[in-house]
């Protein structure tokens, strides 16, 4: 059997689809990003990256960078095993201490990466209480419909951020076993946040434990950055909340914080947690310092609304269509996969903007989109300039536009 031809052949389809996903190979540059290095085979130049989900420039945050620096000097590079087996360090004992009183939790339990965490925590939840059903919303993602495919408990999808879709299911159900409700805050494509106080509400009605995705609000809502149930004052009726350290913390790993007897309960029996290497103590270190520095300082969650509130202005301006949504992510539909991809390439070649297209699967079909995520560390020319390019571009494409 030519194994190679068949994969080949799946390729080739999915290139016909305009679905092949071409990564730009960059280097950021530490104390400009969004500036960018682009590697094109042996030639390279400079770009600005607009698709970036460090969405507060953490990453090259001076105290990040020097805690990392700090720690890789004390501890070595790797963690040096699983915390099973060798690898806990006072780094992961700290940040988990960090973590739960980010989100006013009792304790927390760190993972390789968000991705992991769901996955991990729903797959043990769903496995280990008998007969427990986990109601999920129908656009979560992906890692969490991984964790409760994994667990093999029954699944019911209600509609999206549809509360009494979820309060139909509910009700259908036998009032004595285990529920897990999951969802996100903040959906990373559409940019909508979920009503997660309603939904609490019903959790309550129905002895539901839940279980919240704050992926893509930690760092970003609330006071001190916990998240969007901070910021709406629901953070203590979370049953378990998750969220990385990739994204607005700008550096790598994930989490759930919860009851100290559910967060041992999964560090007990998460095969996600147990058999895998801890995260190096410099990025244990590195996502500590960008935590605390965010639970005092307001500087960048201010700068990135208002960048976001001109970018959004600036579209308006030109009838160029974006989803209205009251998150910092600003999806700009194109809602073709082809078109998609070539205005990214154009922007990307022309004008040195870099916006990643946003193709099936990461959304359905027939709504593919360029997703923008304006952080502080983008300057207000930046933004007109990007608009300018997109708008020429809309002109010479004859792309739809939207009366503002
Ligand atoms: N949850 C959501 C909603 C996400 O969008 C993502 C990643 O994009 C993850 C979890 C995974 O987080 P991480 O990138 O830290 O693995």
């Amino acid at each position: 059997m030519n194994y190679d031809k068949i994969f080949q052949e799946r390729l080739e389809k999915l290139k016909q689809e305009g679905n092949y996903r071409v990564f730009a190979d960059l280097e950021r540059y530490k104390g400009s990003f969004p500036r960018a290095k682009n590697y094109i085979g042996n030639k390279e130049r400079d770009v600005t990256v607009w698709c970036s989900n460090d969405y507060l420039g953490m990453g090259q945050n001076k105290d990040v960078i020097a805690a990392m620096s700090d720690a890789l000097e004390k501890c070595g590079a790797g963690a040096g095993g699983t915390r099973n087996i060798s690898g806990t360090n006072h780094y992961h004992v700290l940040l988990e201490q960090e973590l739960a009183d980010l989100h006013g939790k009792d304790s927390a339990l760190l993972f390789t990466s968000g991705y992991v965490s769901n996955w991990a925590s729903l797959s043990v939840l769903g496995a280990n209480l008998e007969n427990c059903v986990i109601l999920s919303d129908e656009l979560n993602h992906a890692s969490m419909i991984e964790g409760v495919r994994h667990s093999r408990a029954k699944k019911i999808i209600w509609k999206h951020n549809d509360v009494n879709d979820l309060r139909n299911h509910l009700s259908s159900l036998d009032p004595n076993v285990p529920k897990i409700i999951a969802f996100e805050s903040v959906y990373s494509m559409d940019g909508d946040i979920s009503p997660i106080s309603d939904i609490c509400d019903v959790a309550d009605e129905f002895g539901a434990l839940t279980y919240l995705d704050e992926v893509h609000a930690v760092g970003l809502y609330g006071k001190r950055g916990g998240g969007v149930s901070e910021r709406d004052g629901v953070a203590d009726r979370i049953s378990i909340i998750e969220g990385t350290l990739g994204k607005a913390f700008g550096v790598l790993g994930g989490y759930i914080s919860g009851s100290k007897e559910v967060c041992d309960f999964v560090r007990s029996f998460s095969s996600g947690f147990i058999f895998t290497t801890a995260l190096p103590p410099a990025i244990a270190a590195g996502a500590l310092a960008s935590i605390r520095h965010l639970k005092s300082s307001e500087i960048e969650r201010a700068d990135q609304k208002r960048k976001v509130k001109h970018l959004r202005e600036k579209l308006d301006q030109h009838n160029i269509p974006h989803l209205s949504n009251p998150s910092h992510i600003v999806p700009v539909m194109i809602k073709d996969p082809i078109k998609c991809k070539m205005i990214s390439d154009i922007l990307m070649e022309n004008y040195g903007i870099y916006v990643q297209p946003i193709n099936y699967p990461t959304v359905p079909k027939g709504t593919e989109r360029l997703r923008i995520t304006p952080s502080p560390v983008h300057s207000f020319s930046d933004i007109d300039f990007l608009v300018n390019a997109m708008n020429e571009l809309w002109s010479q494409c004859a792309l739809s536009r939207v009366v503002a």
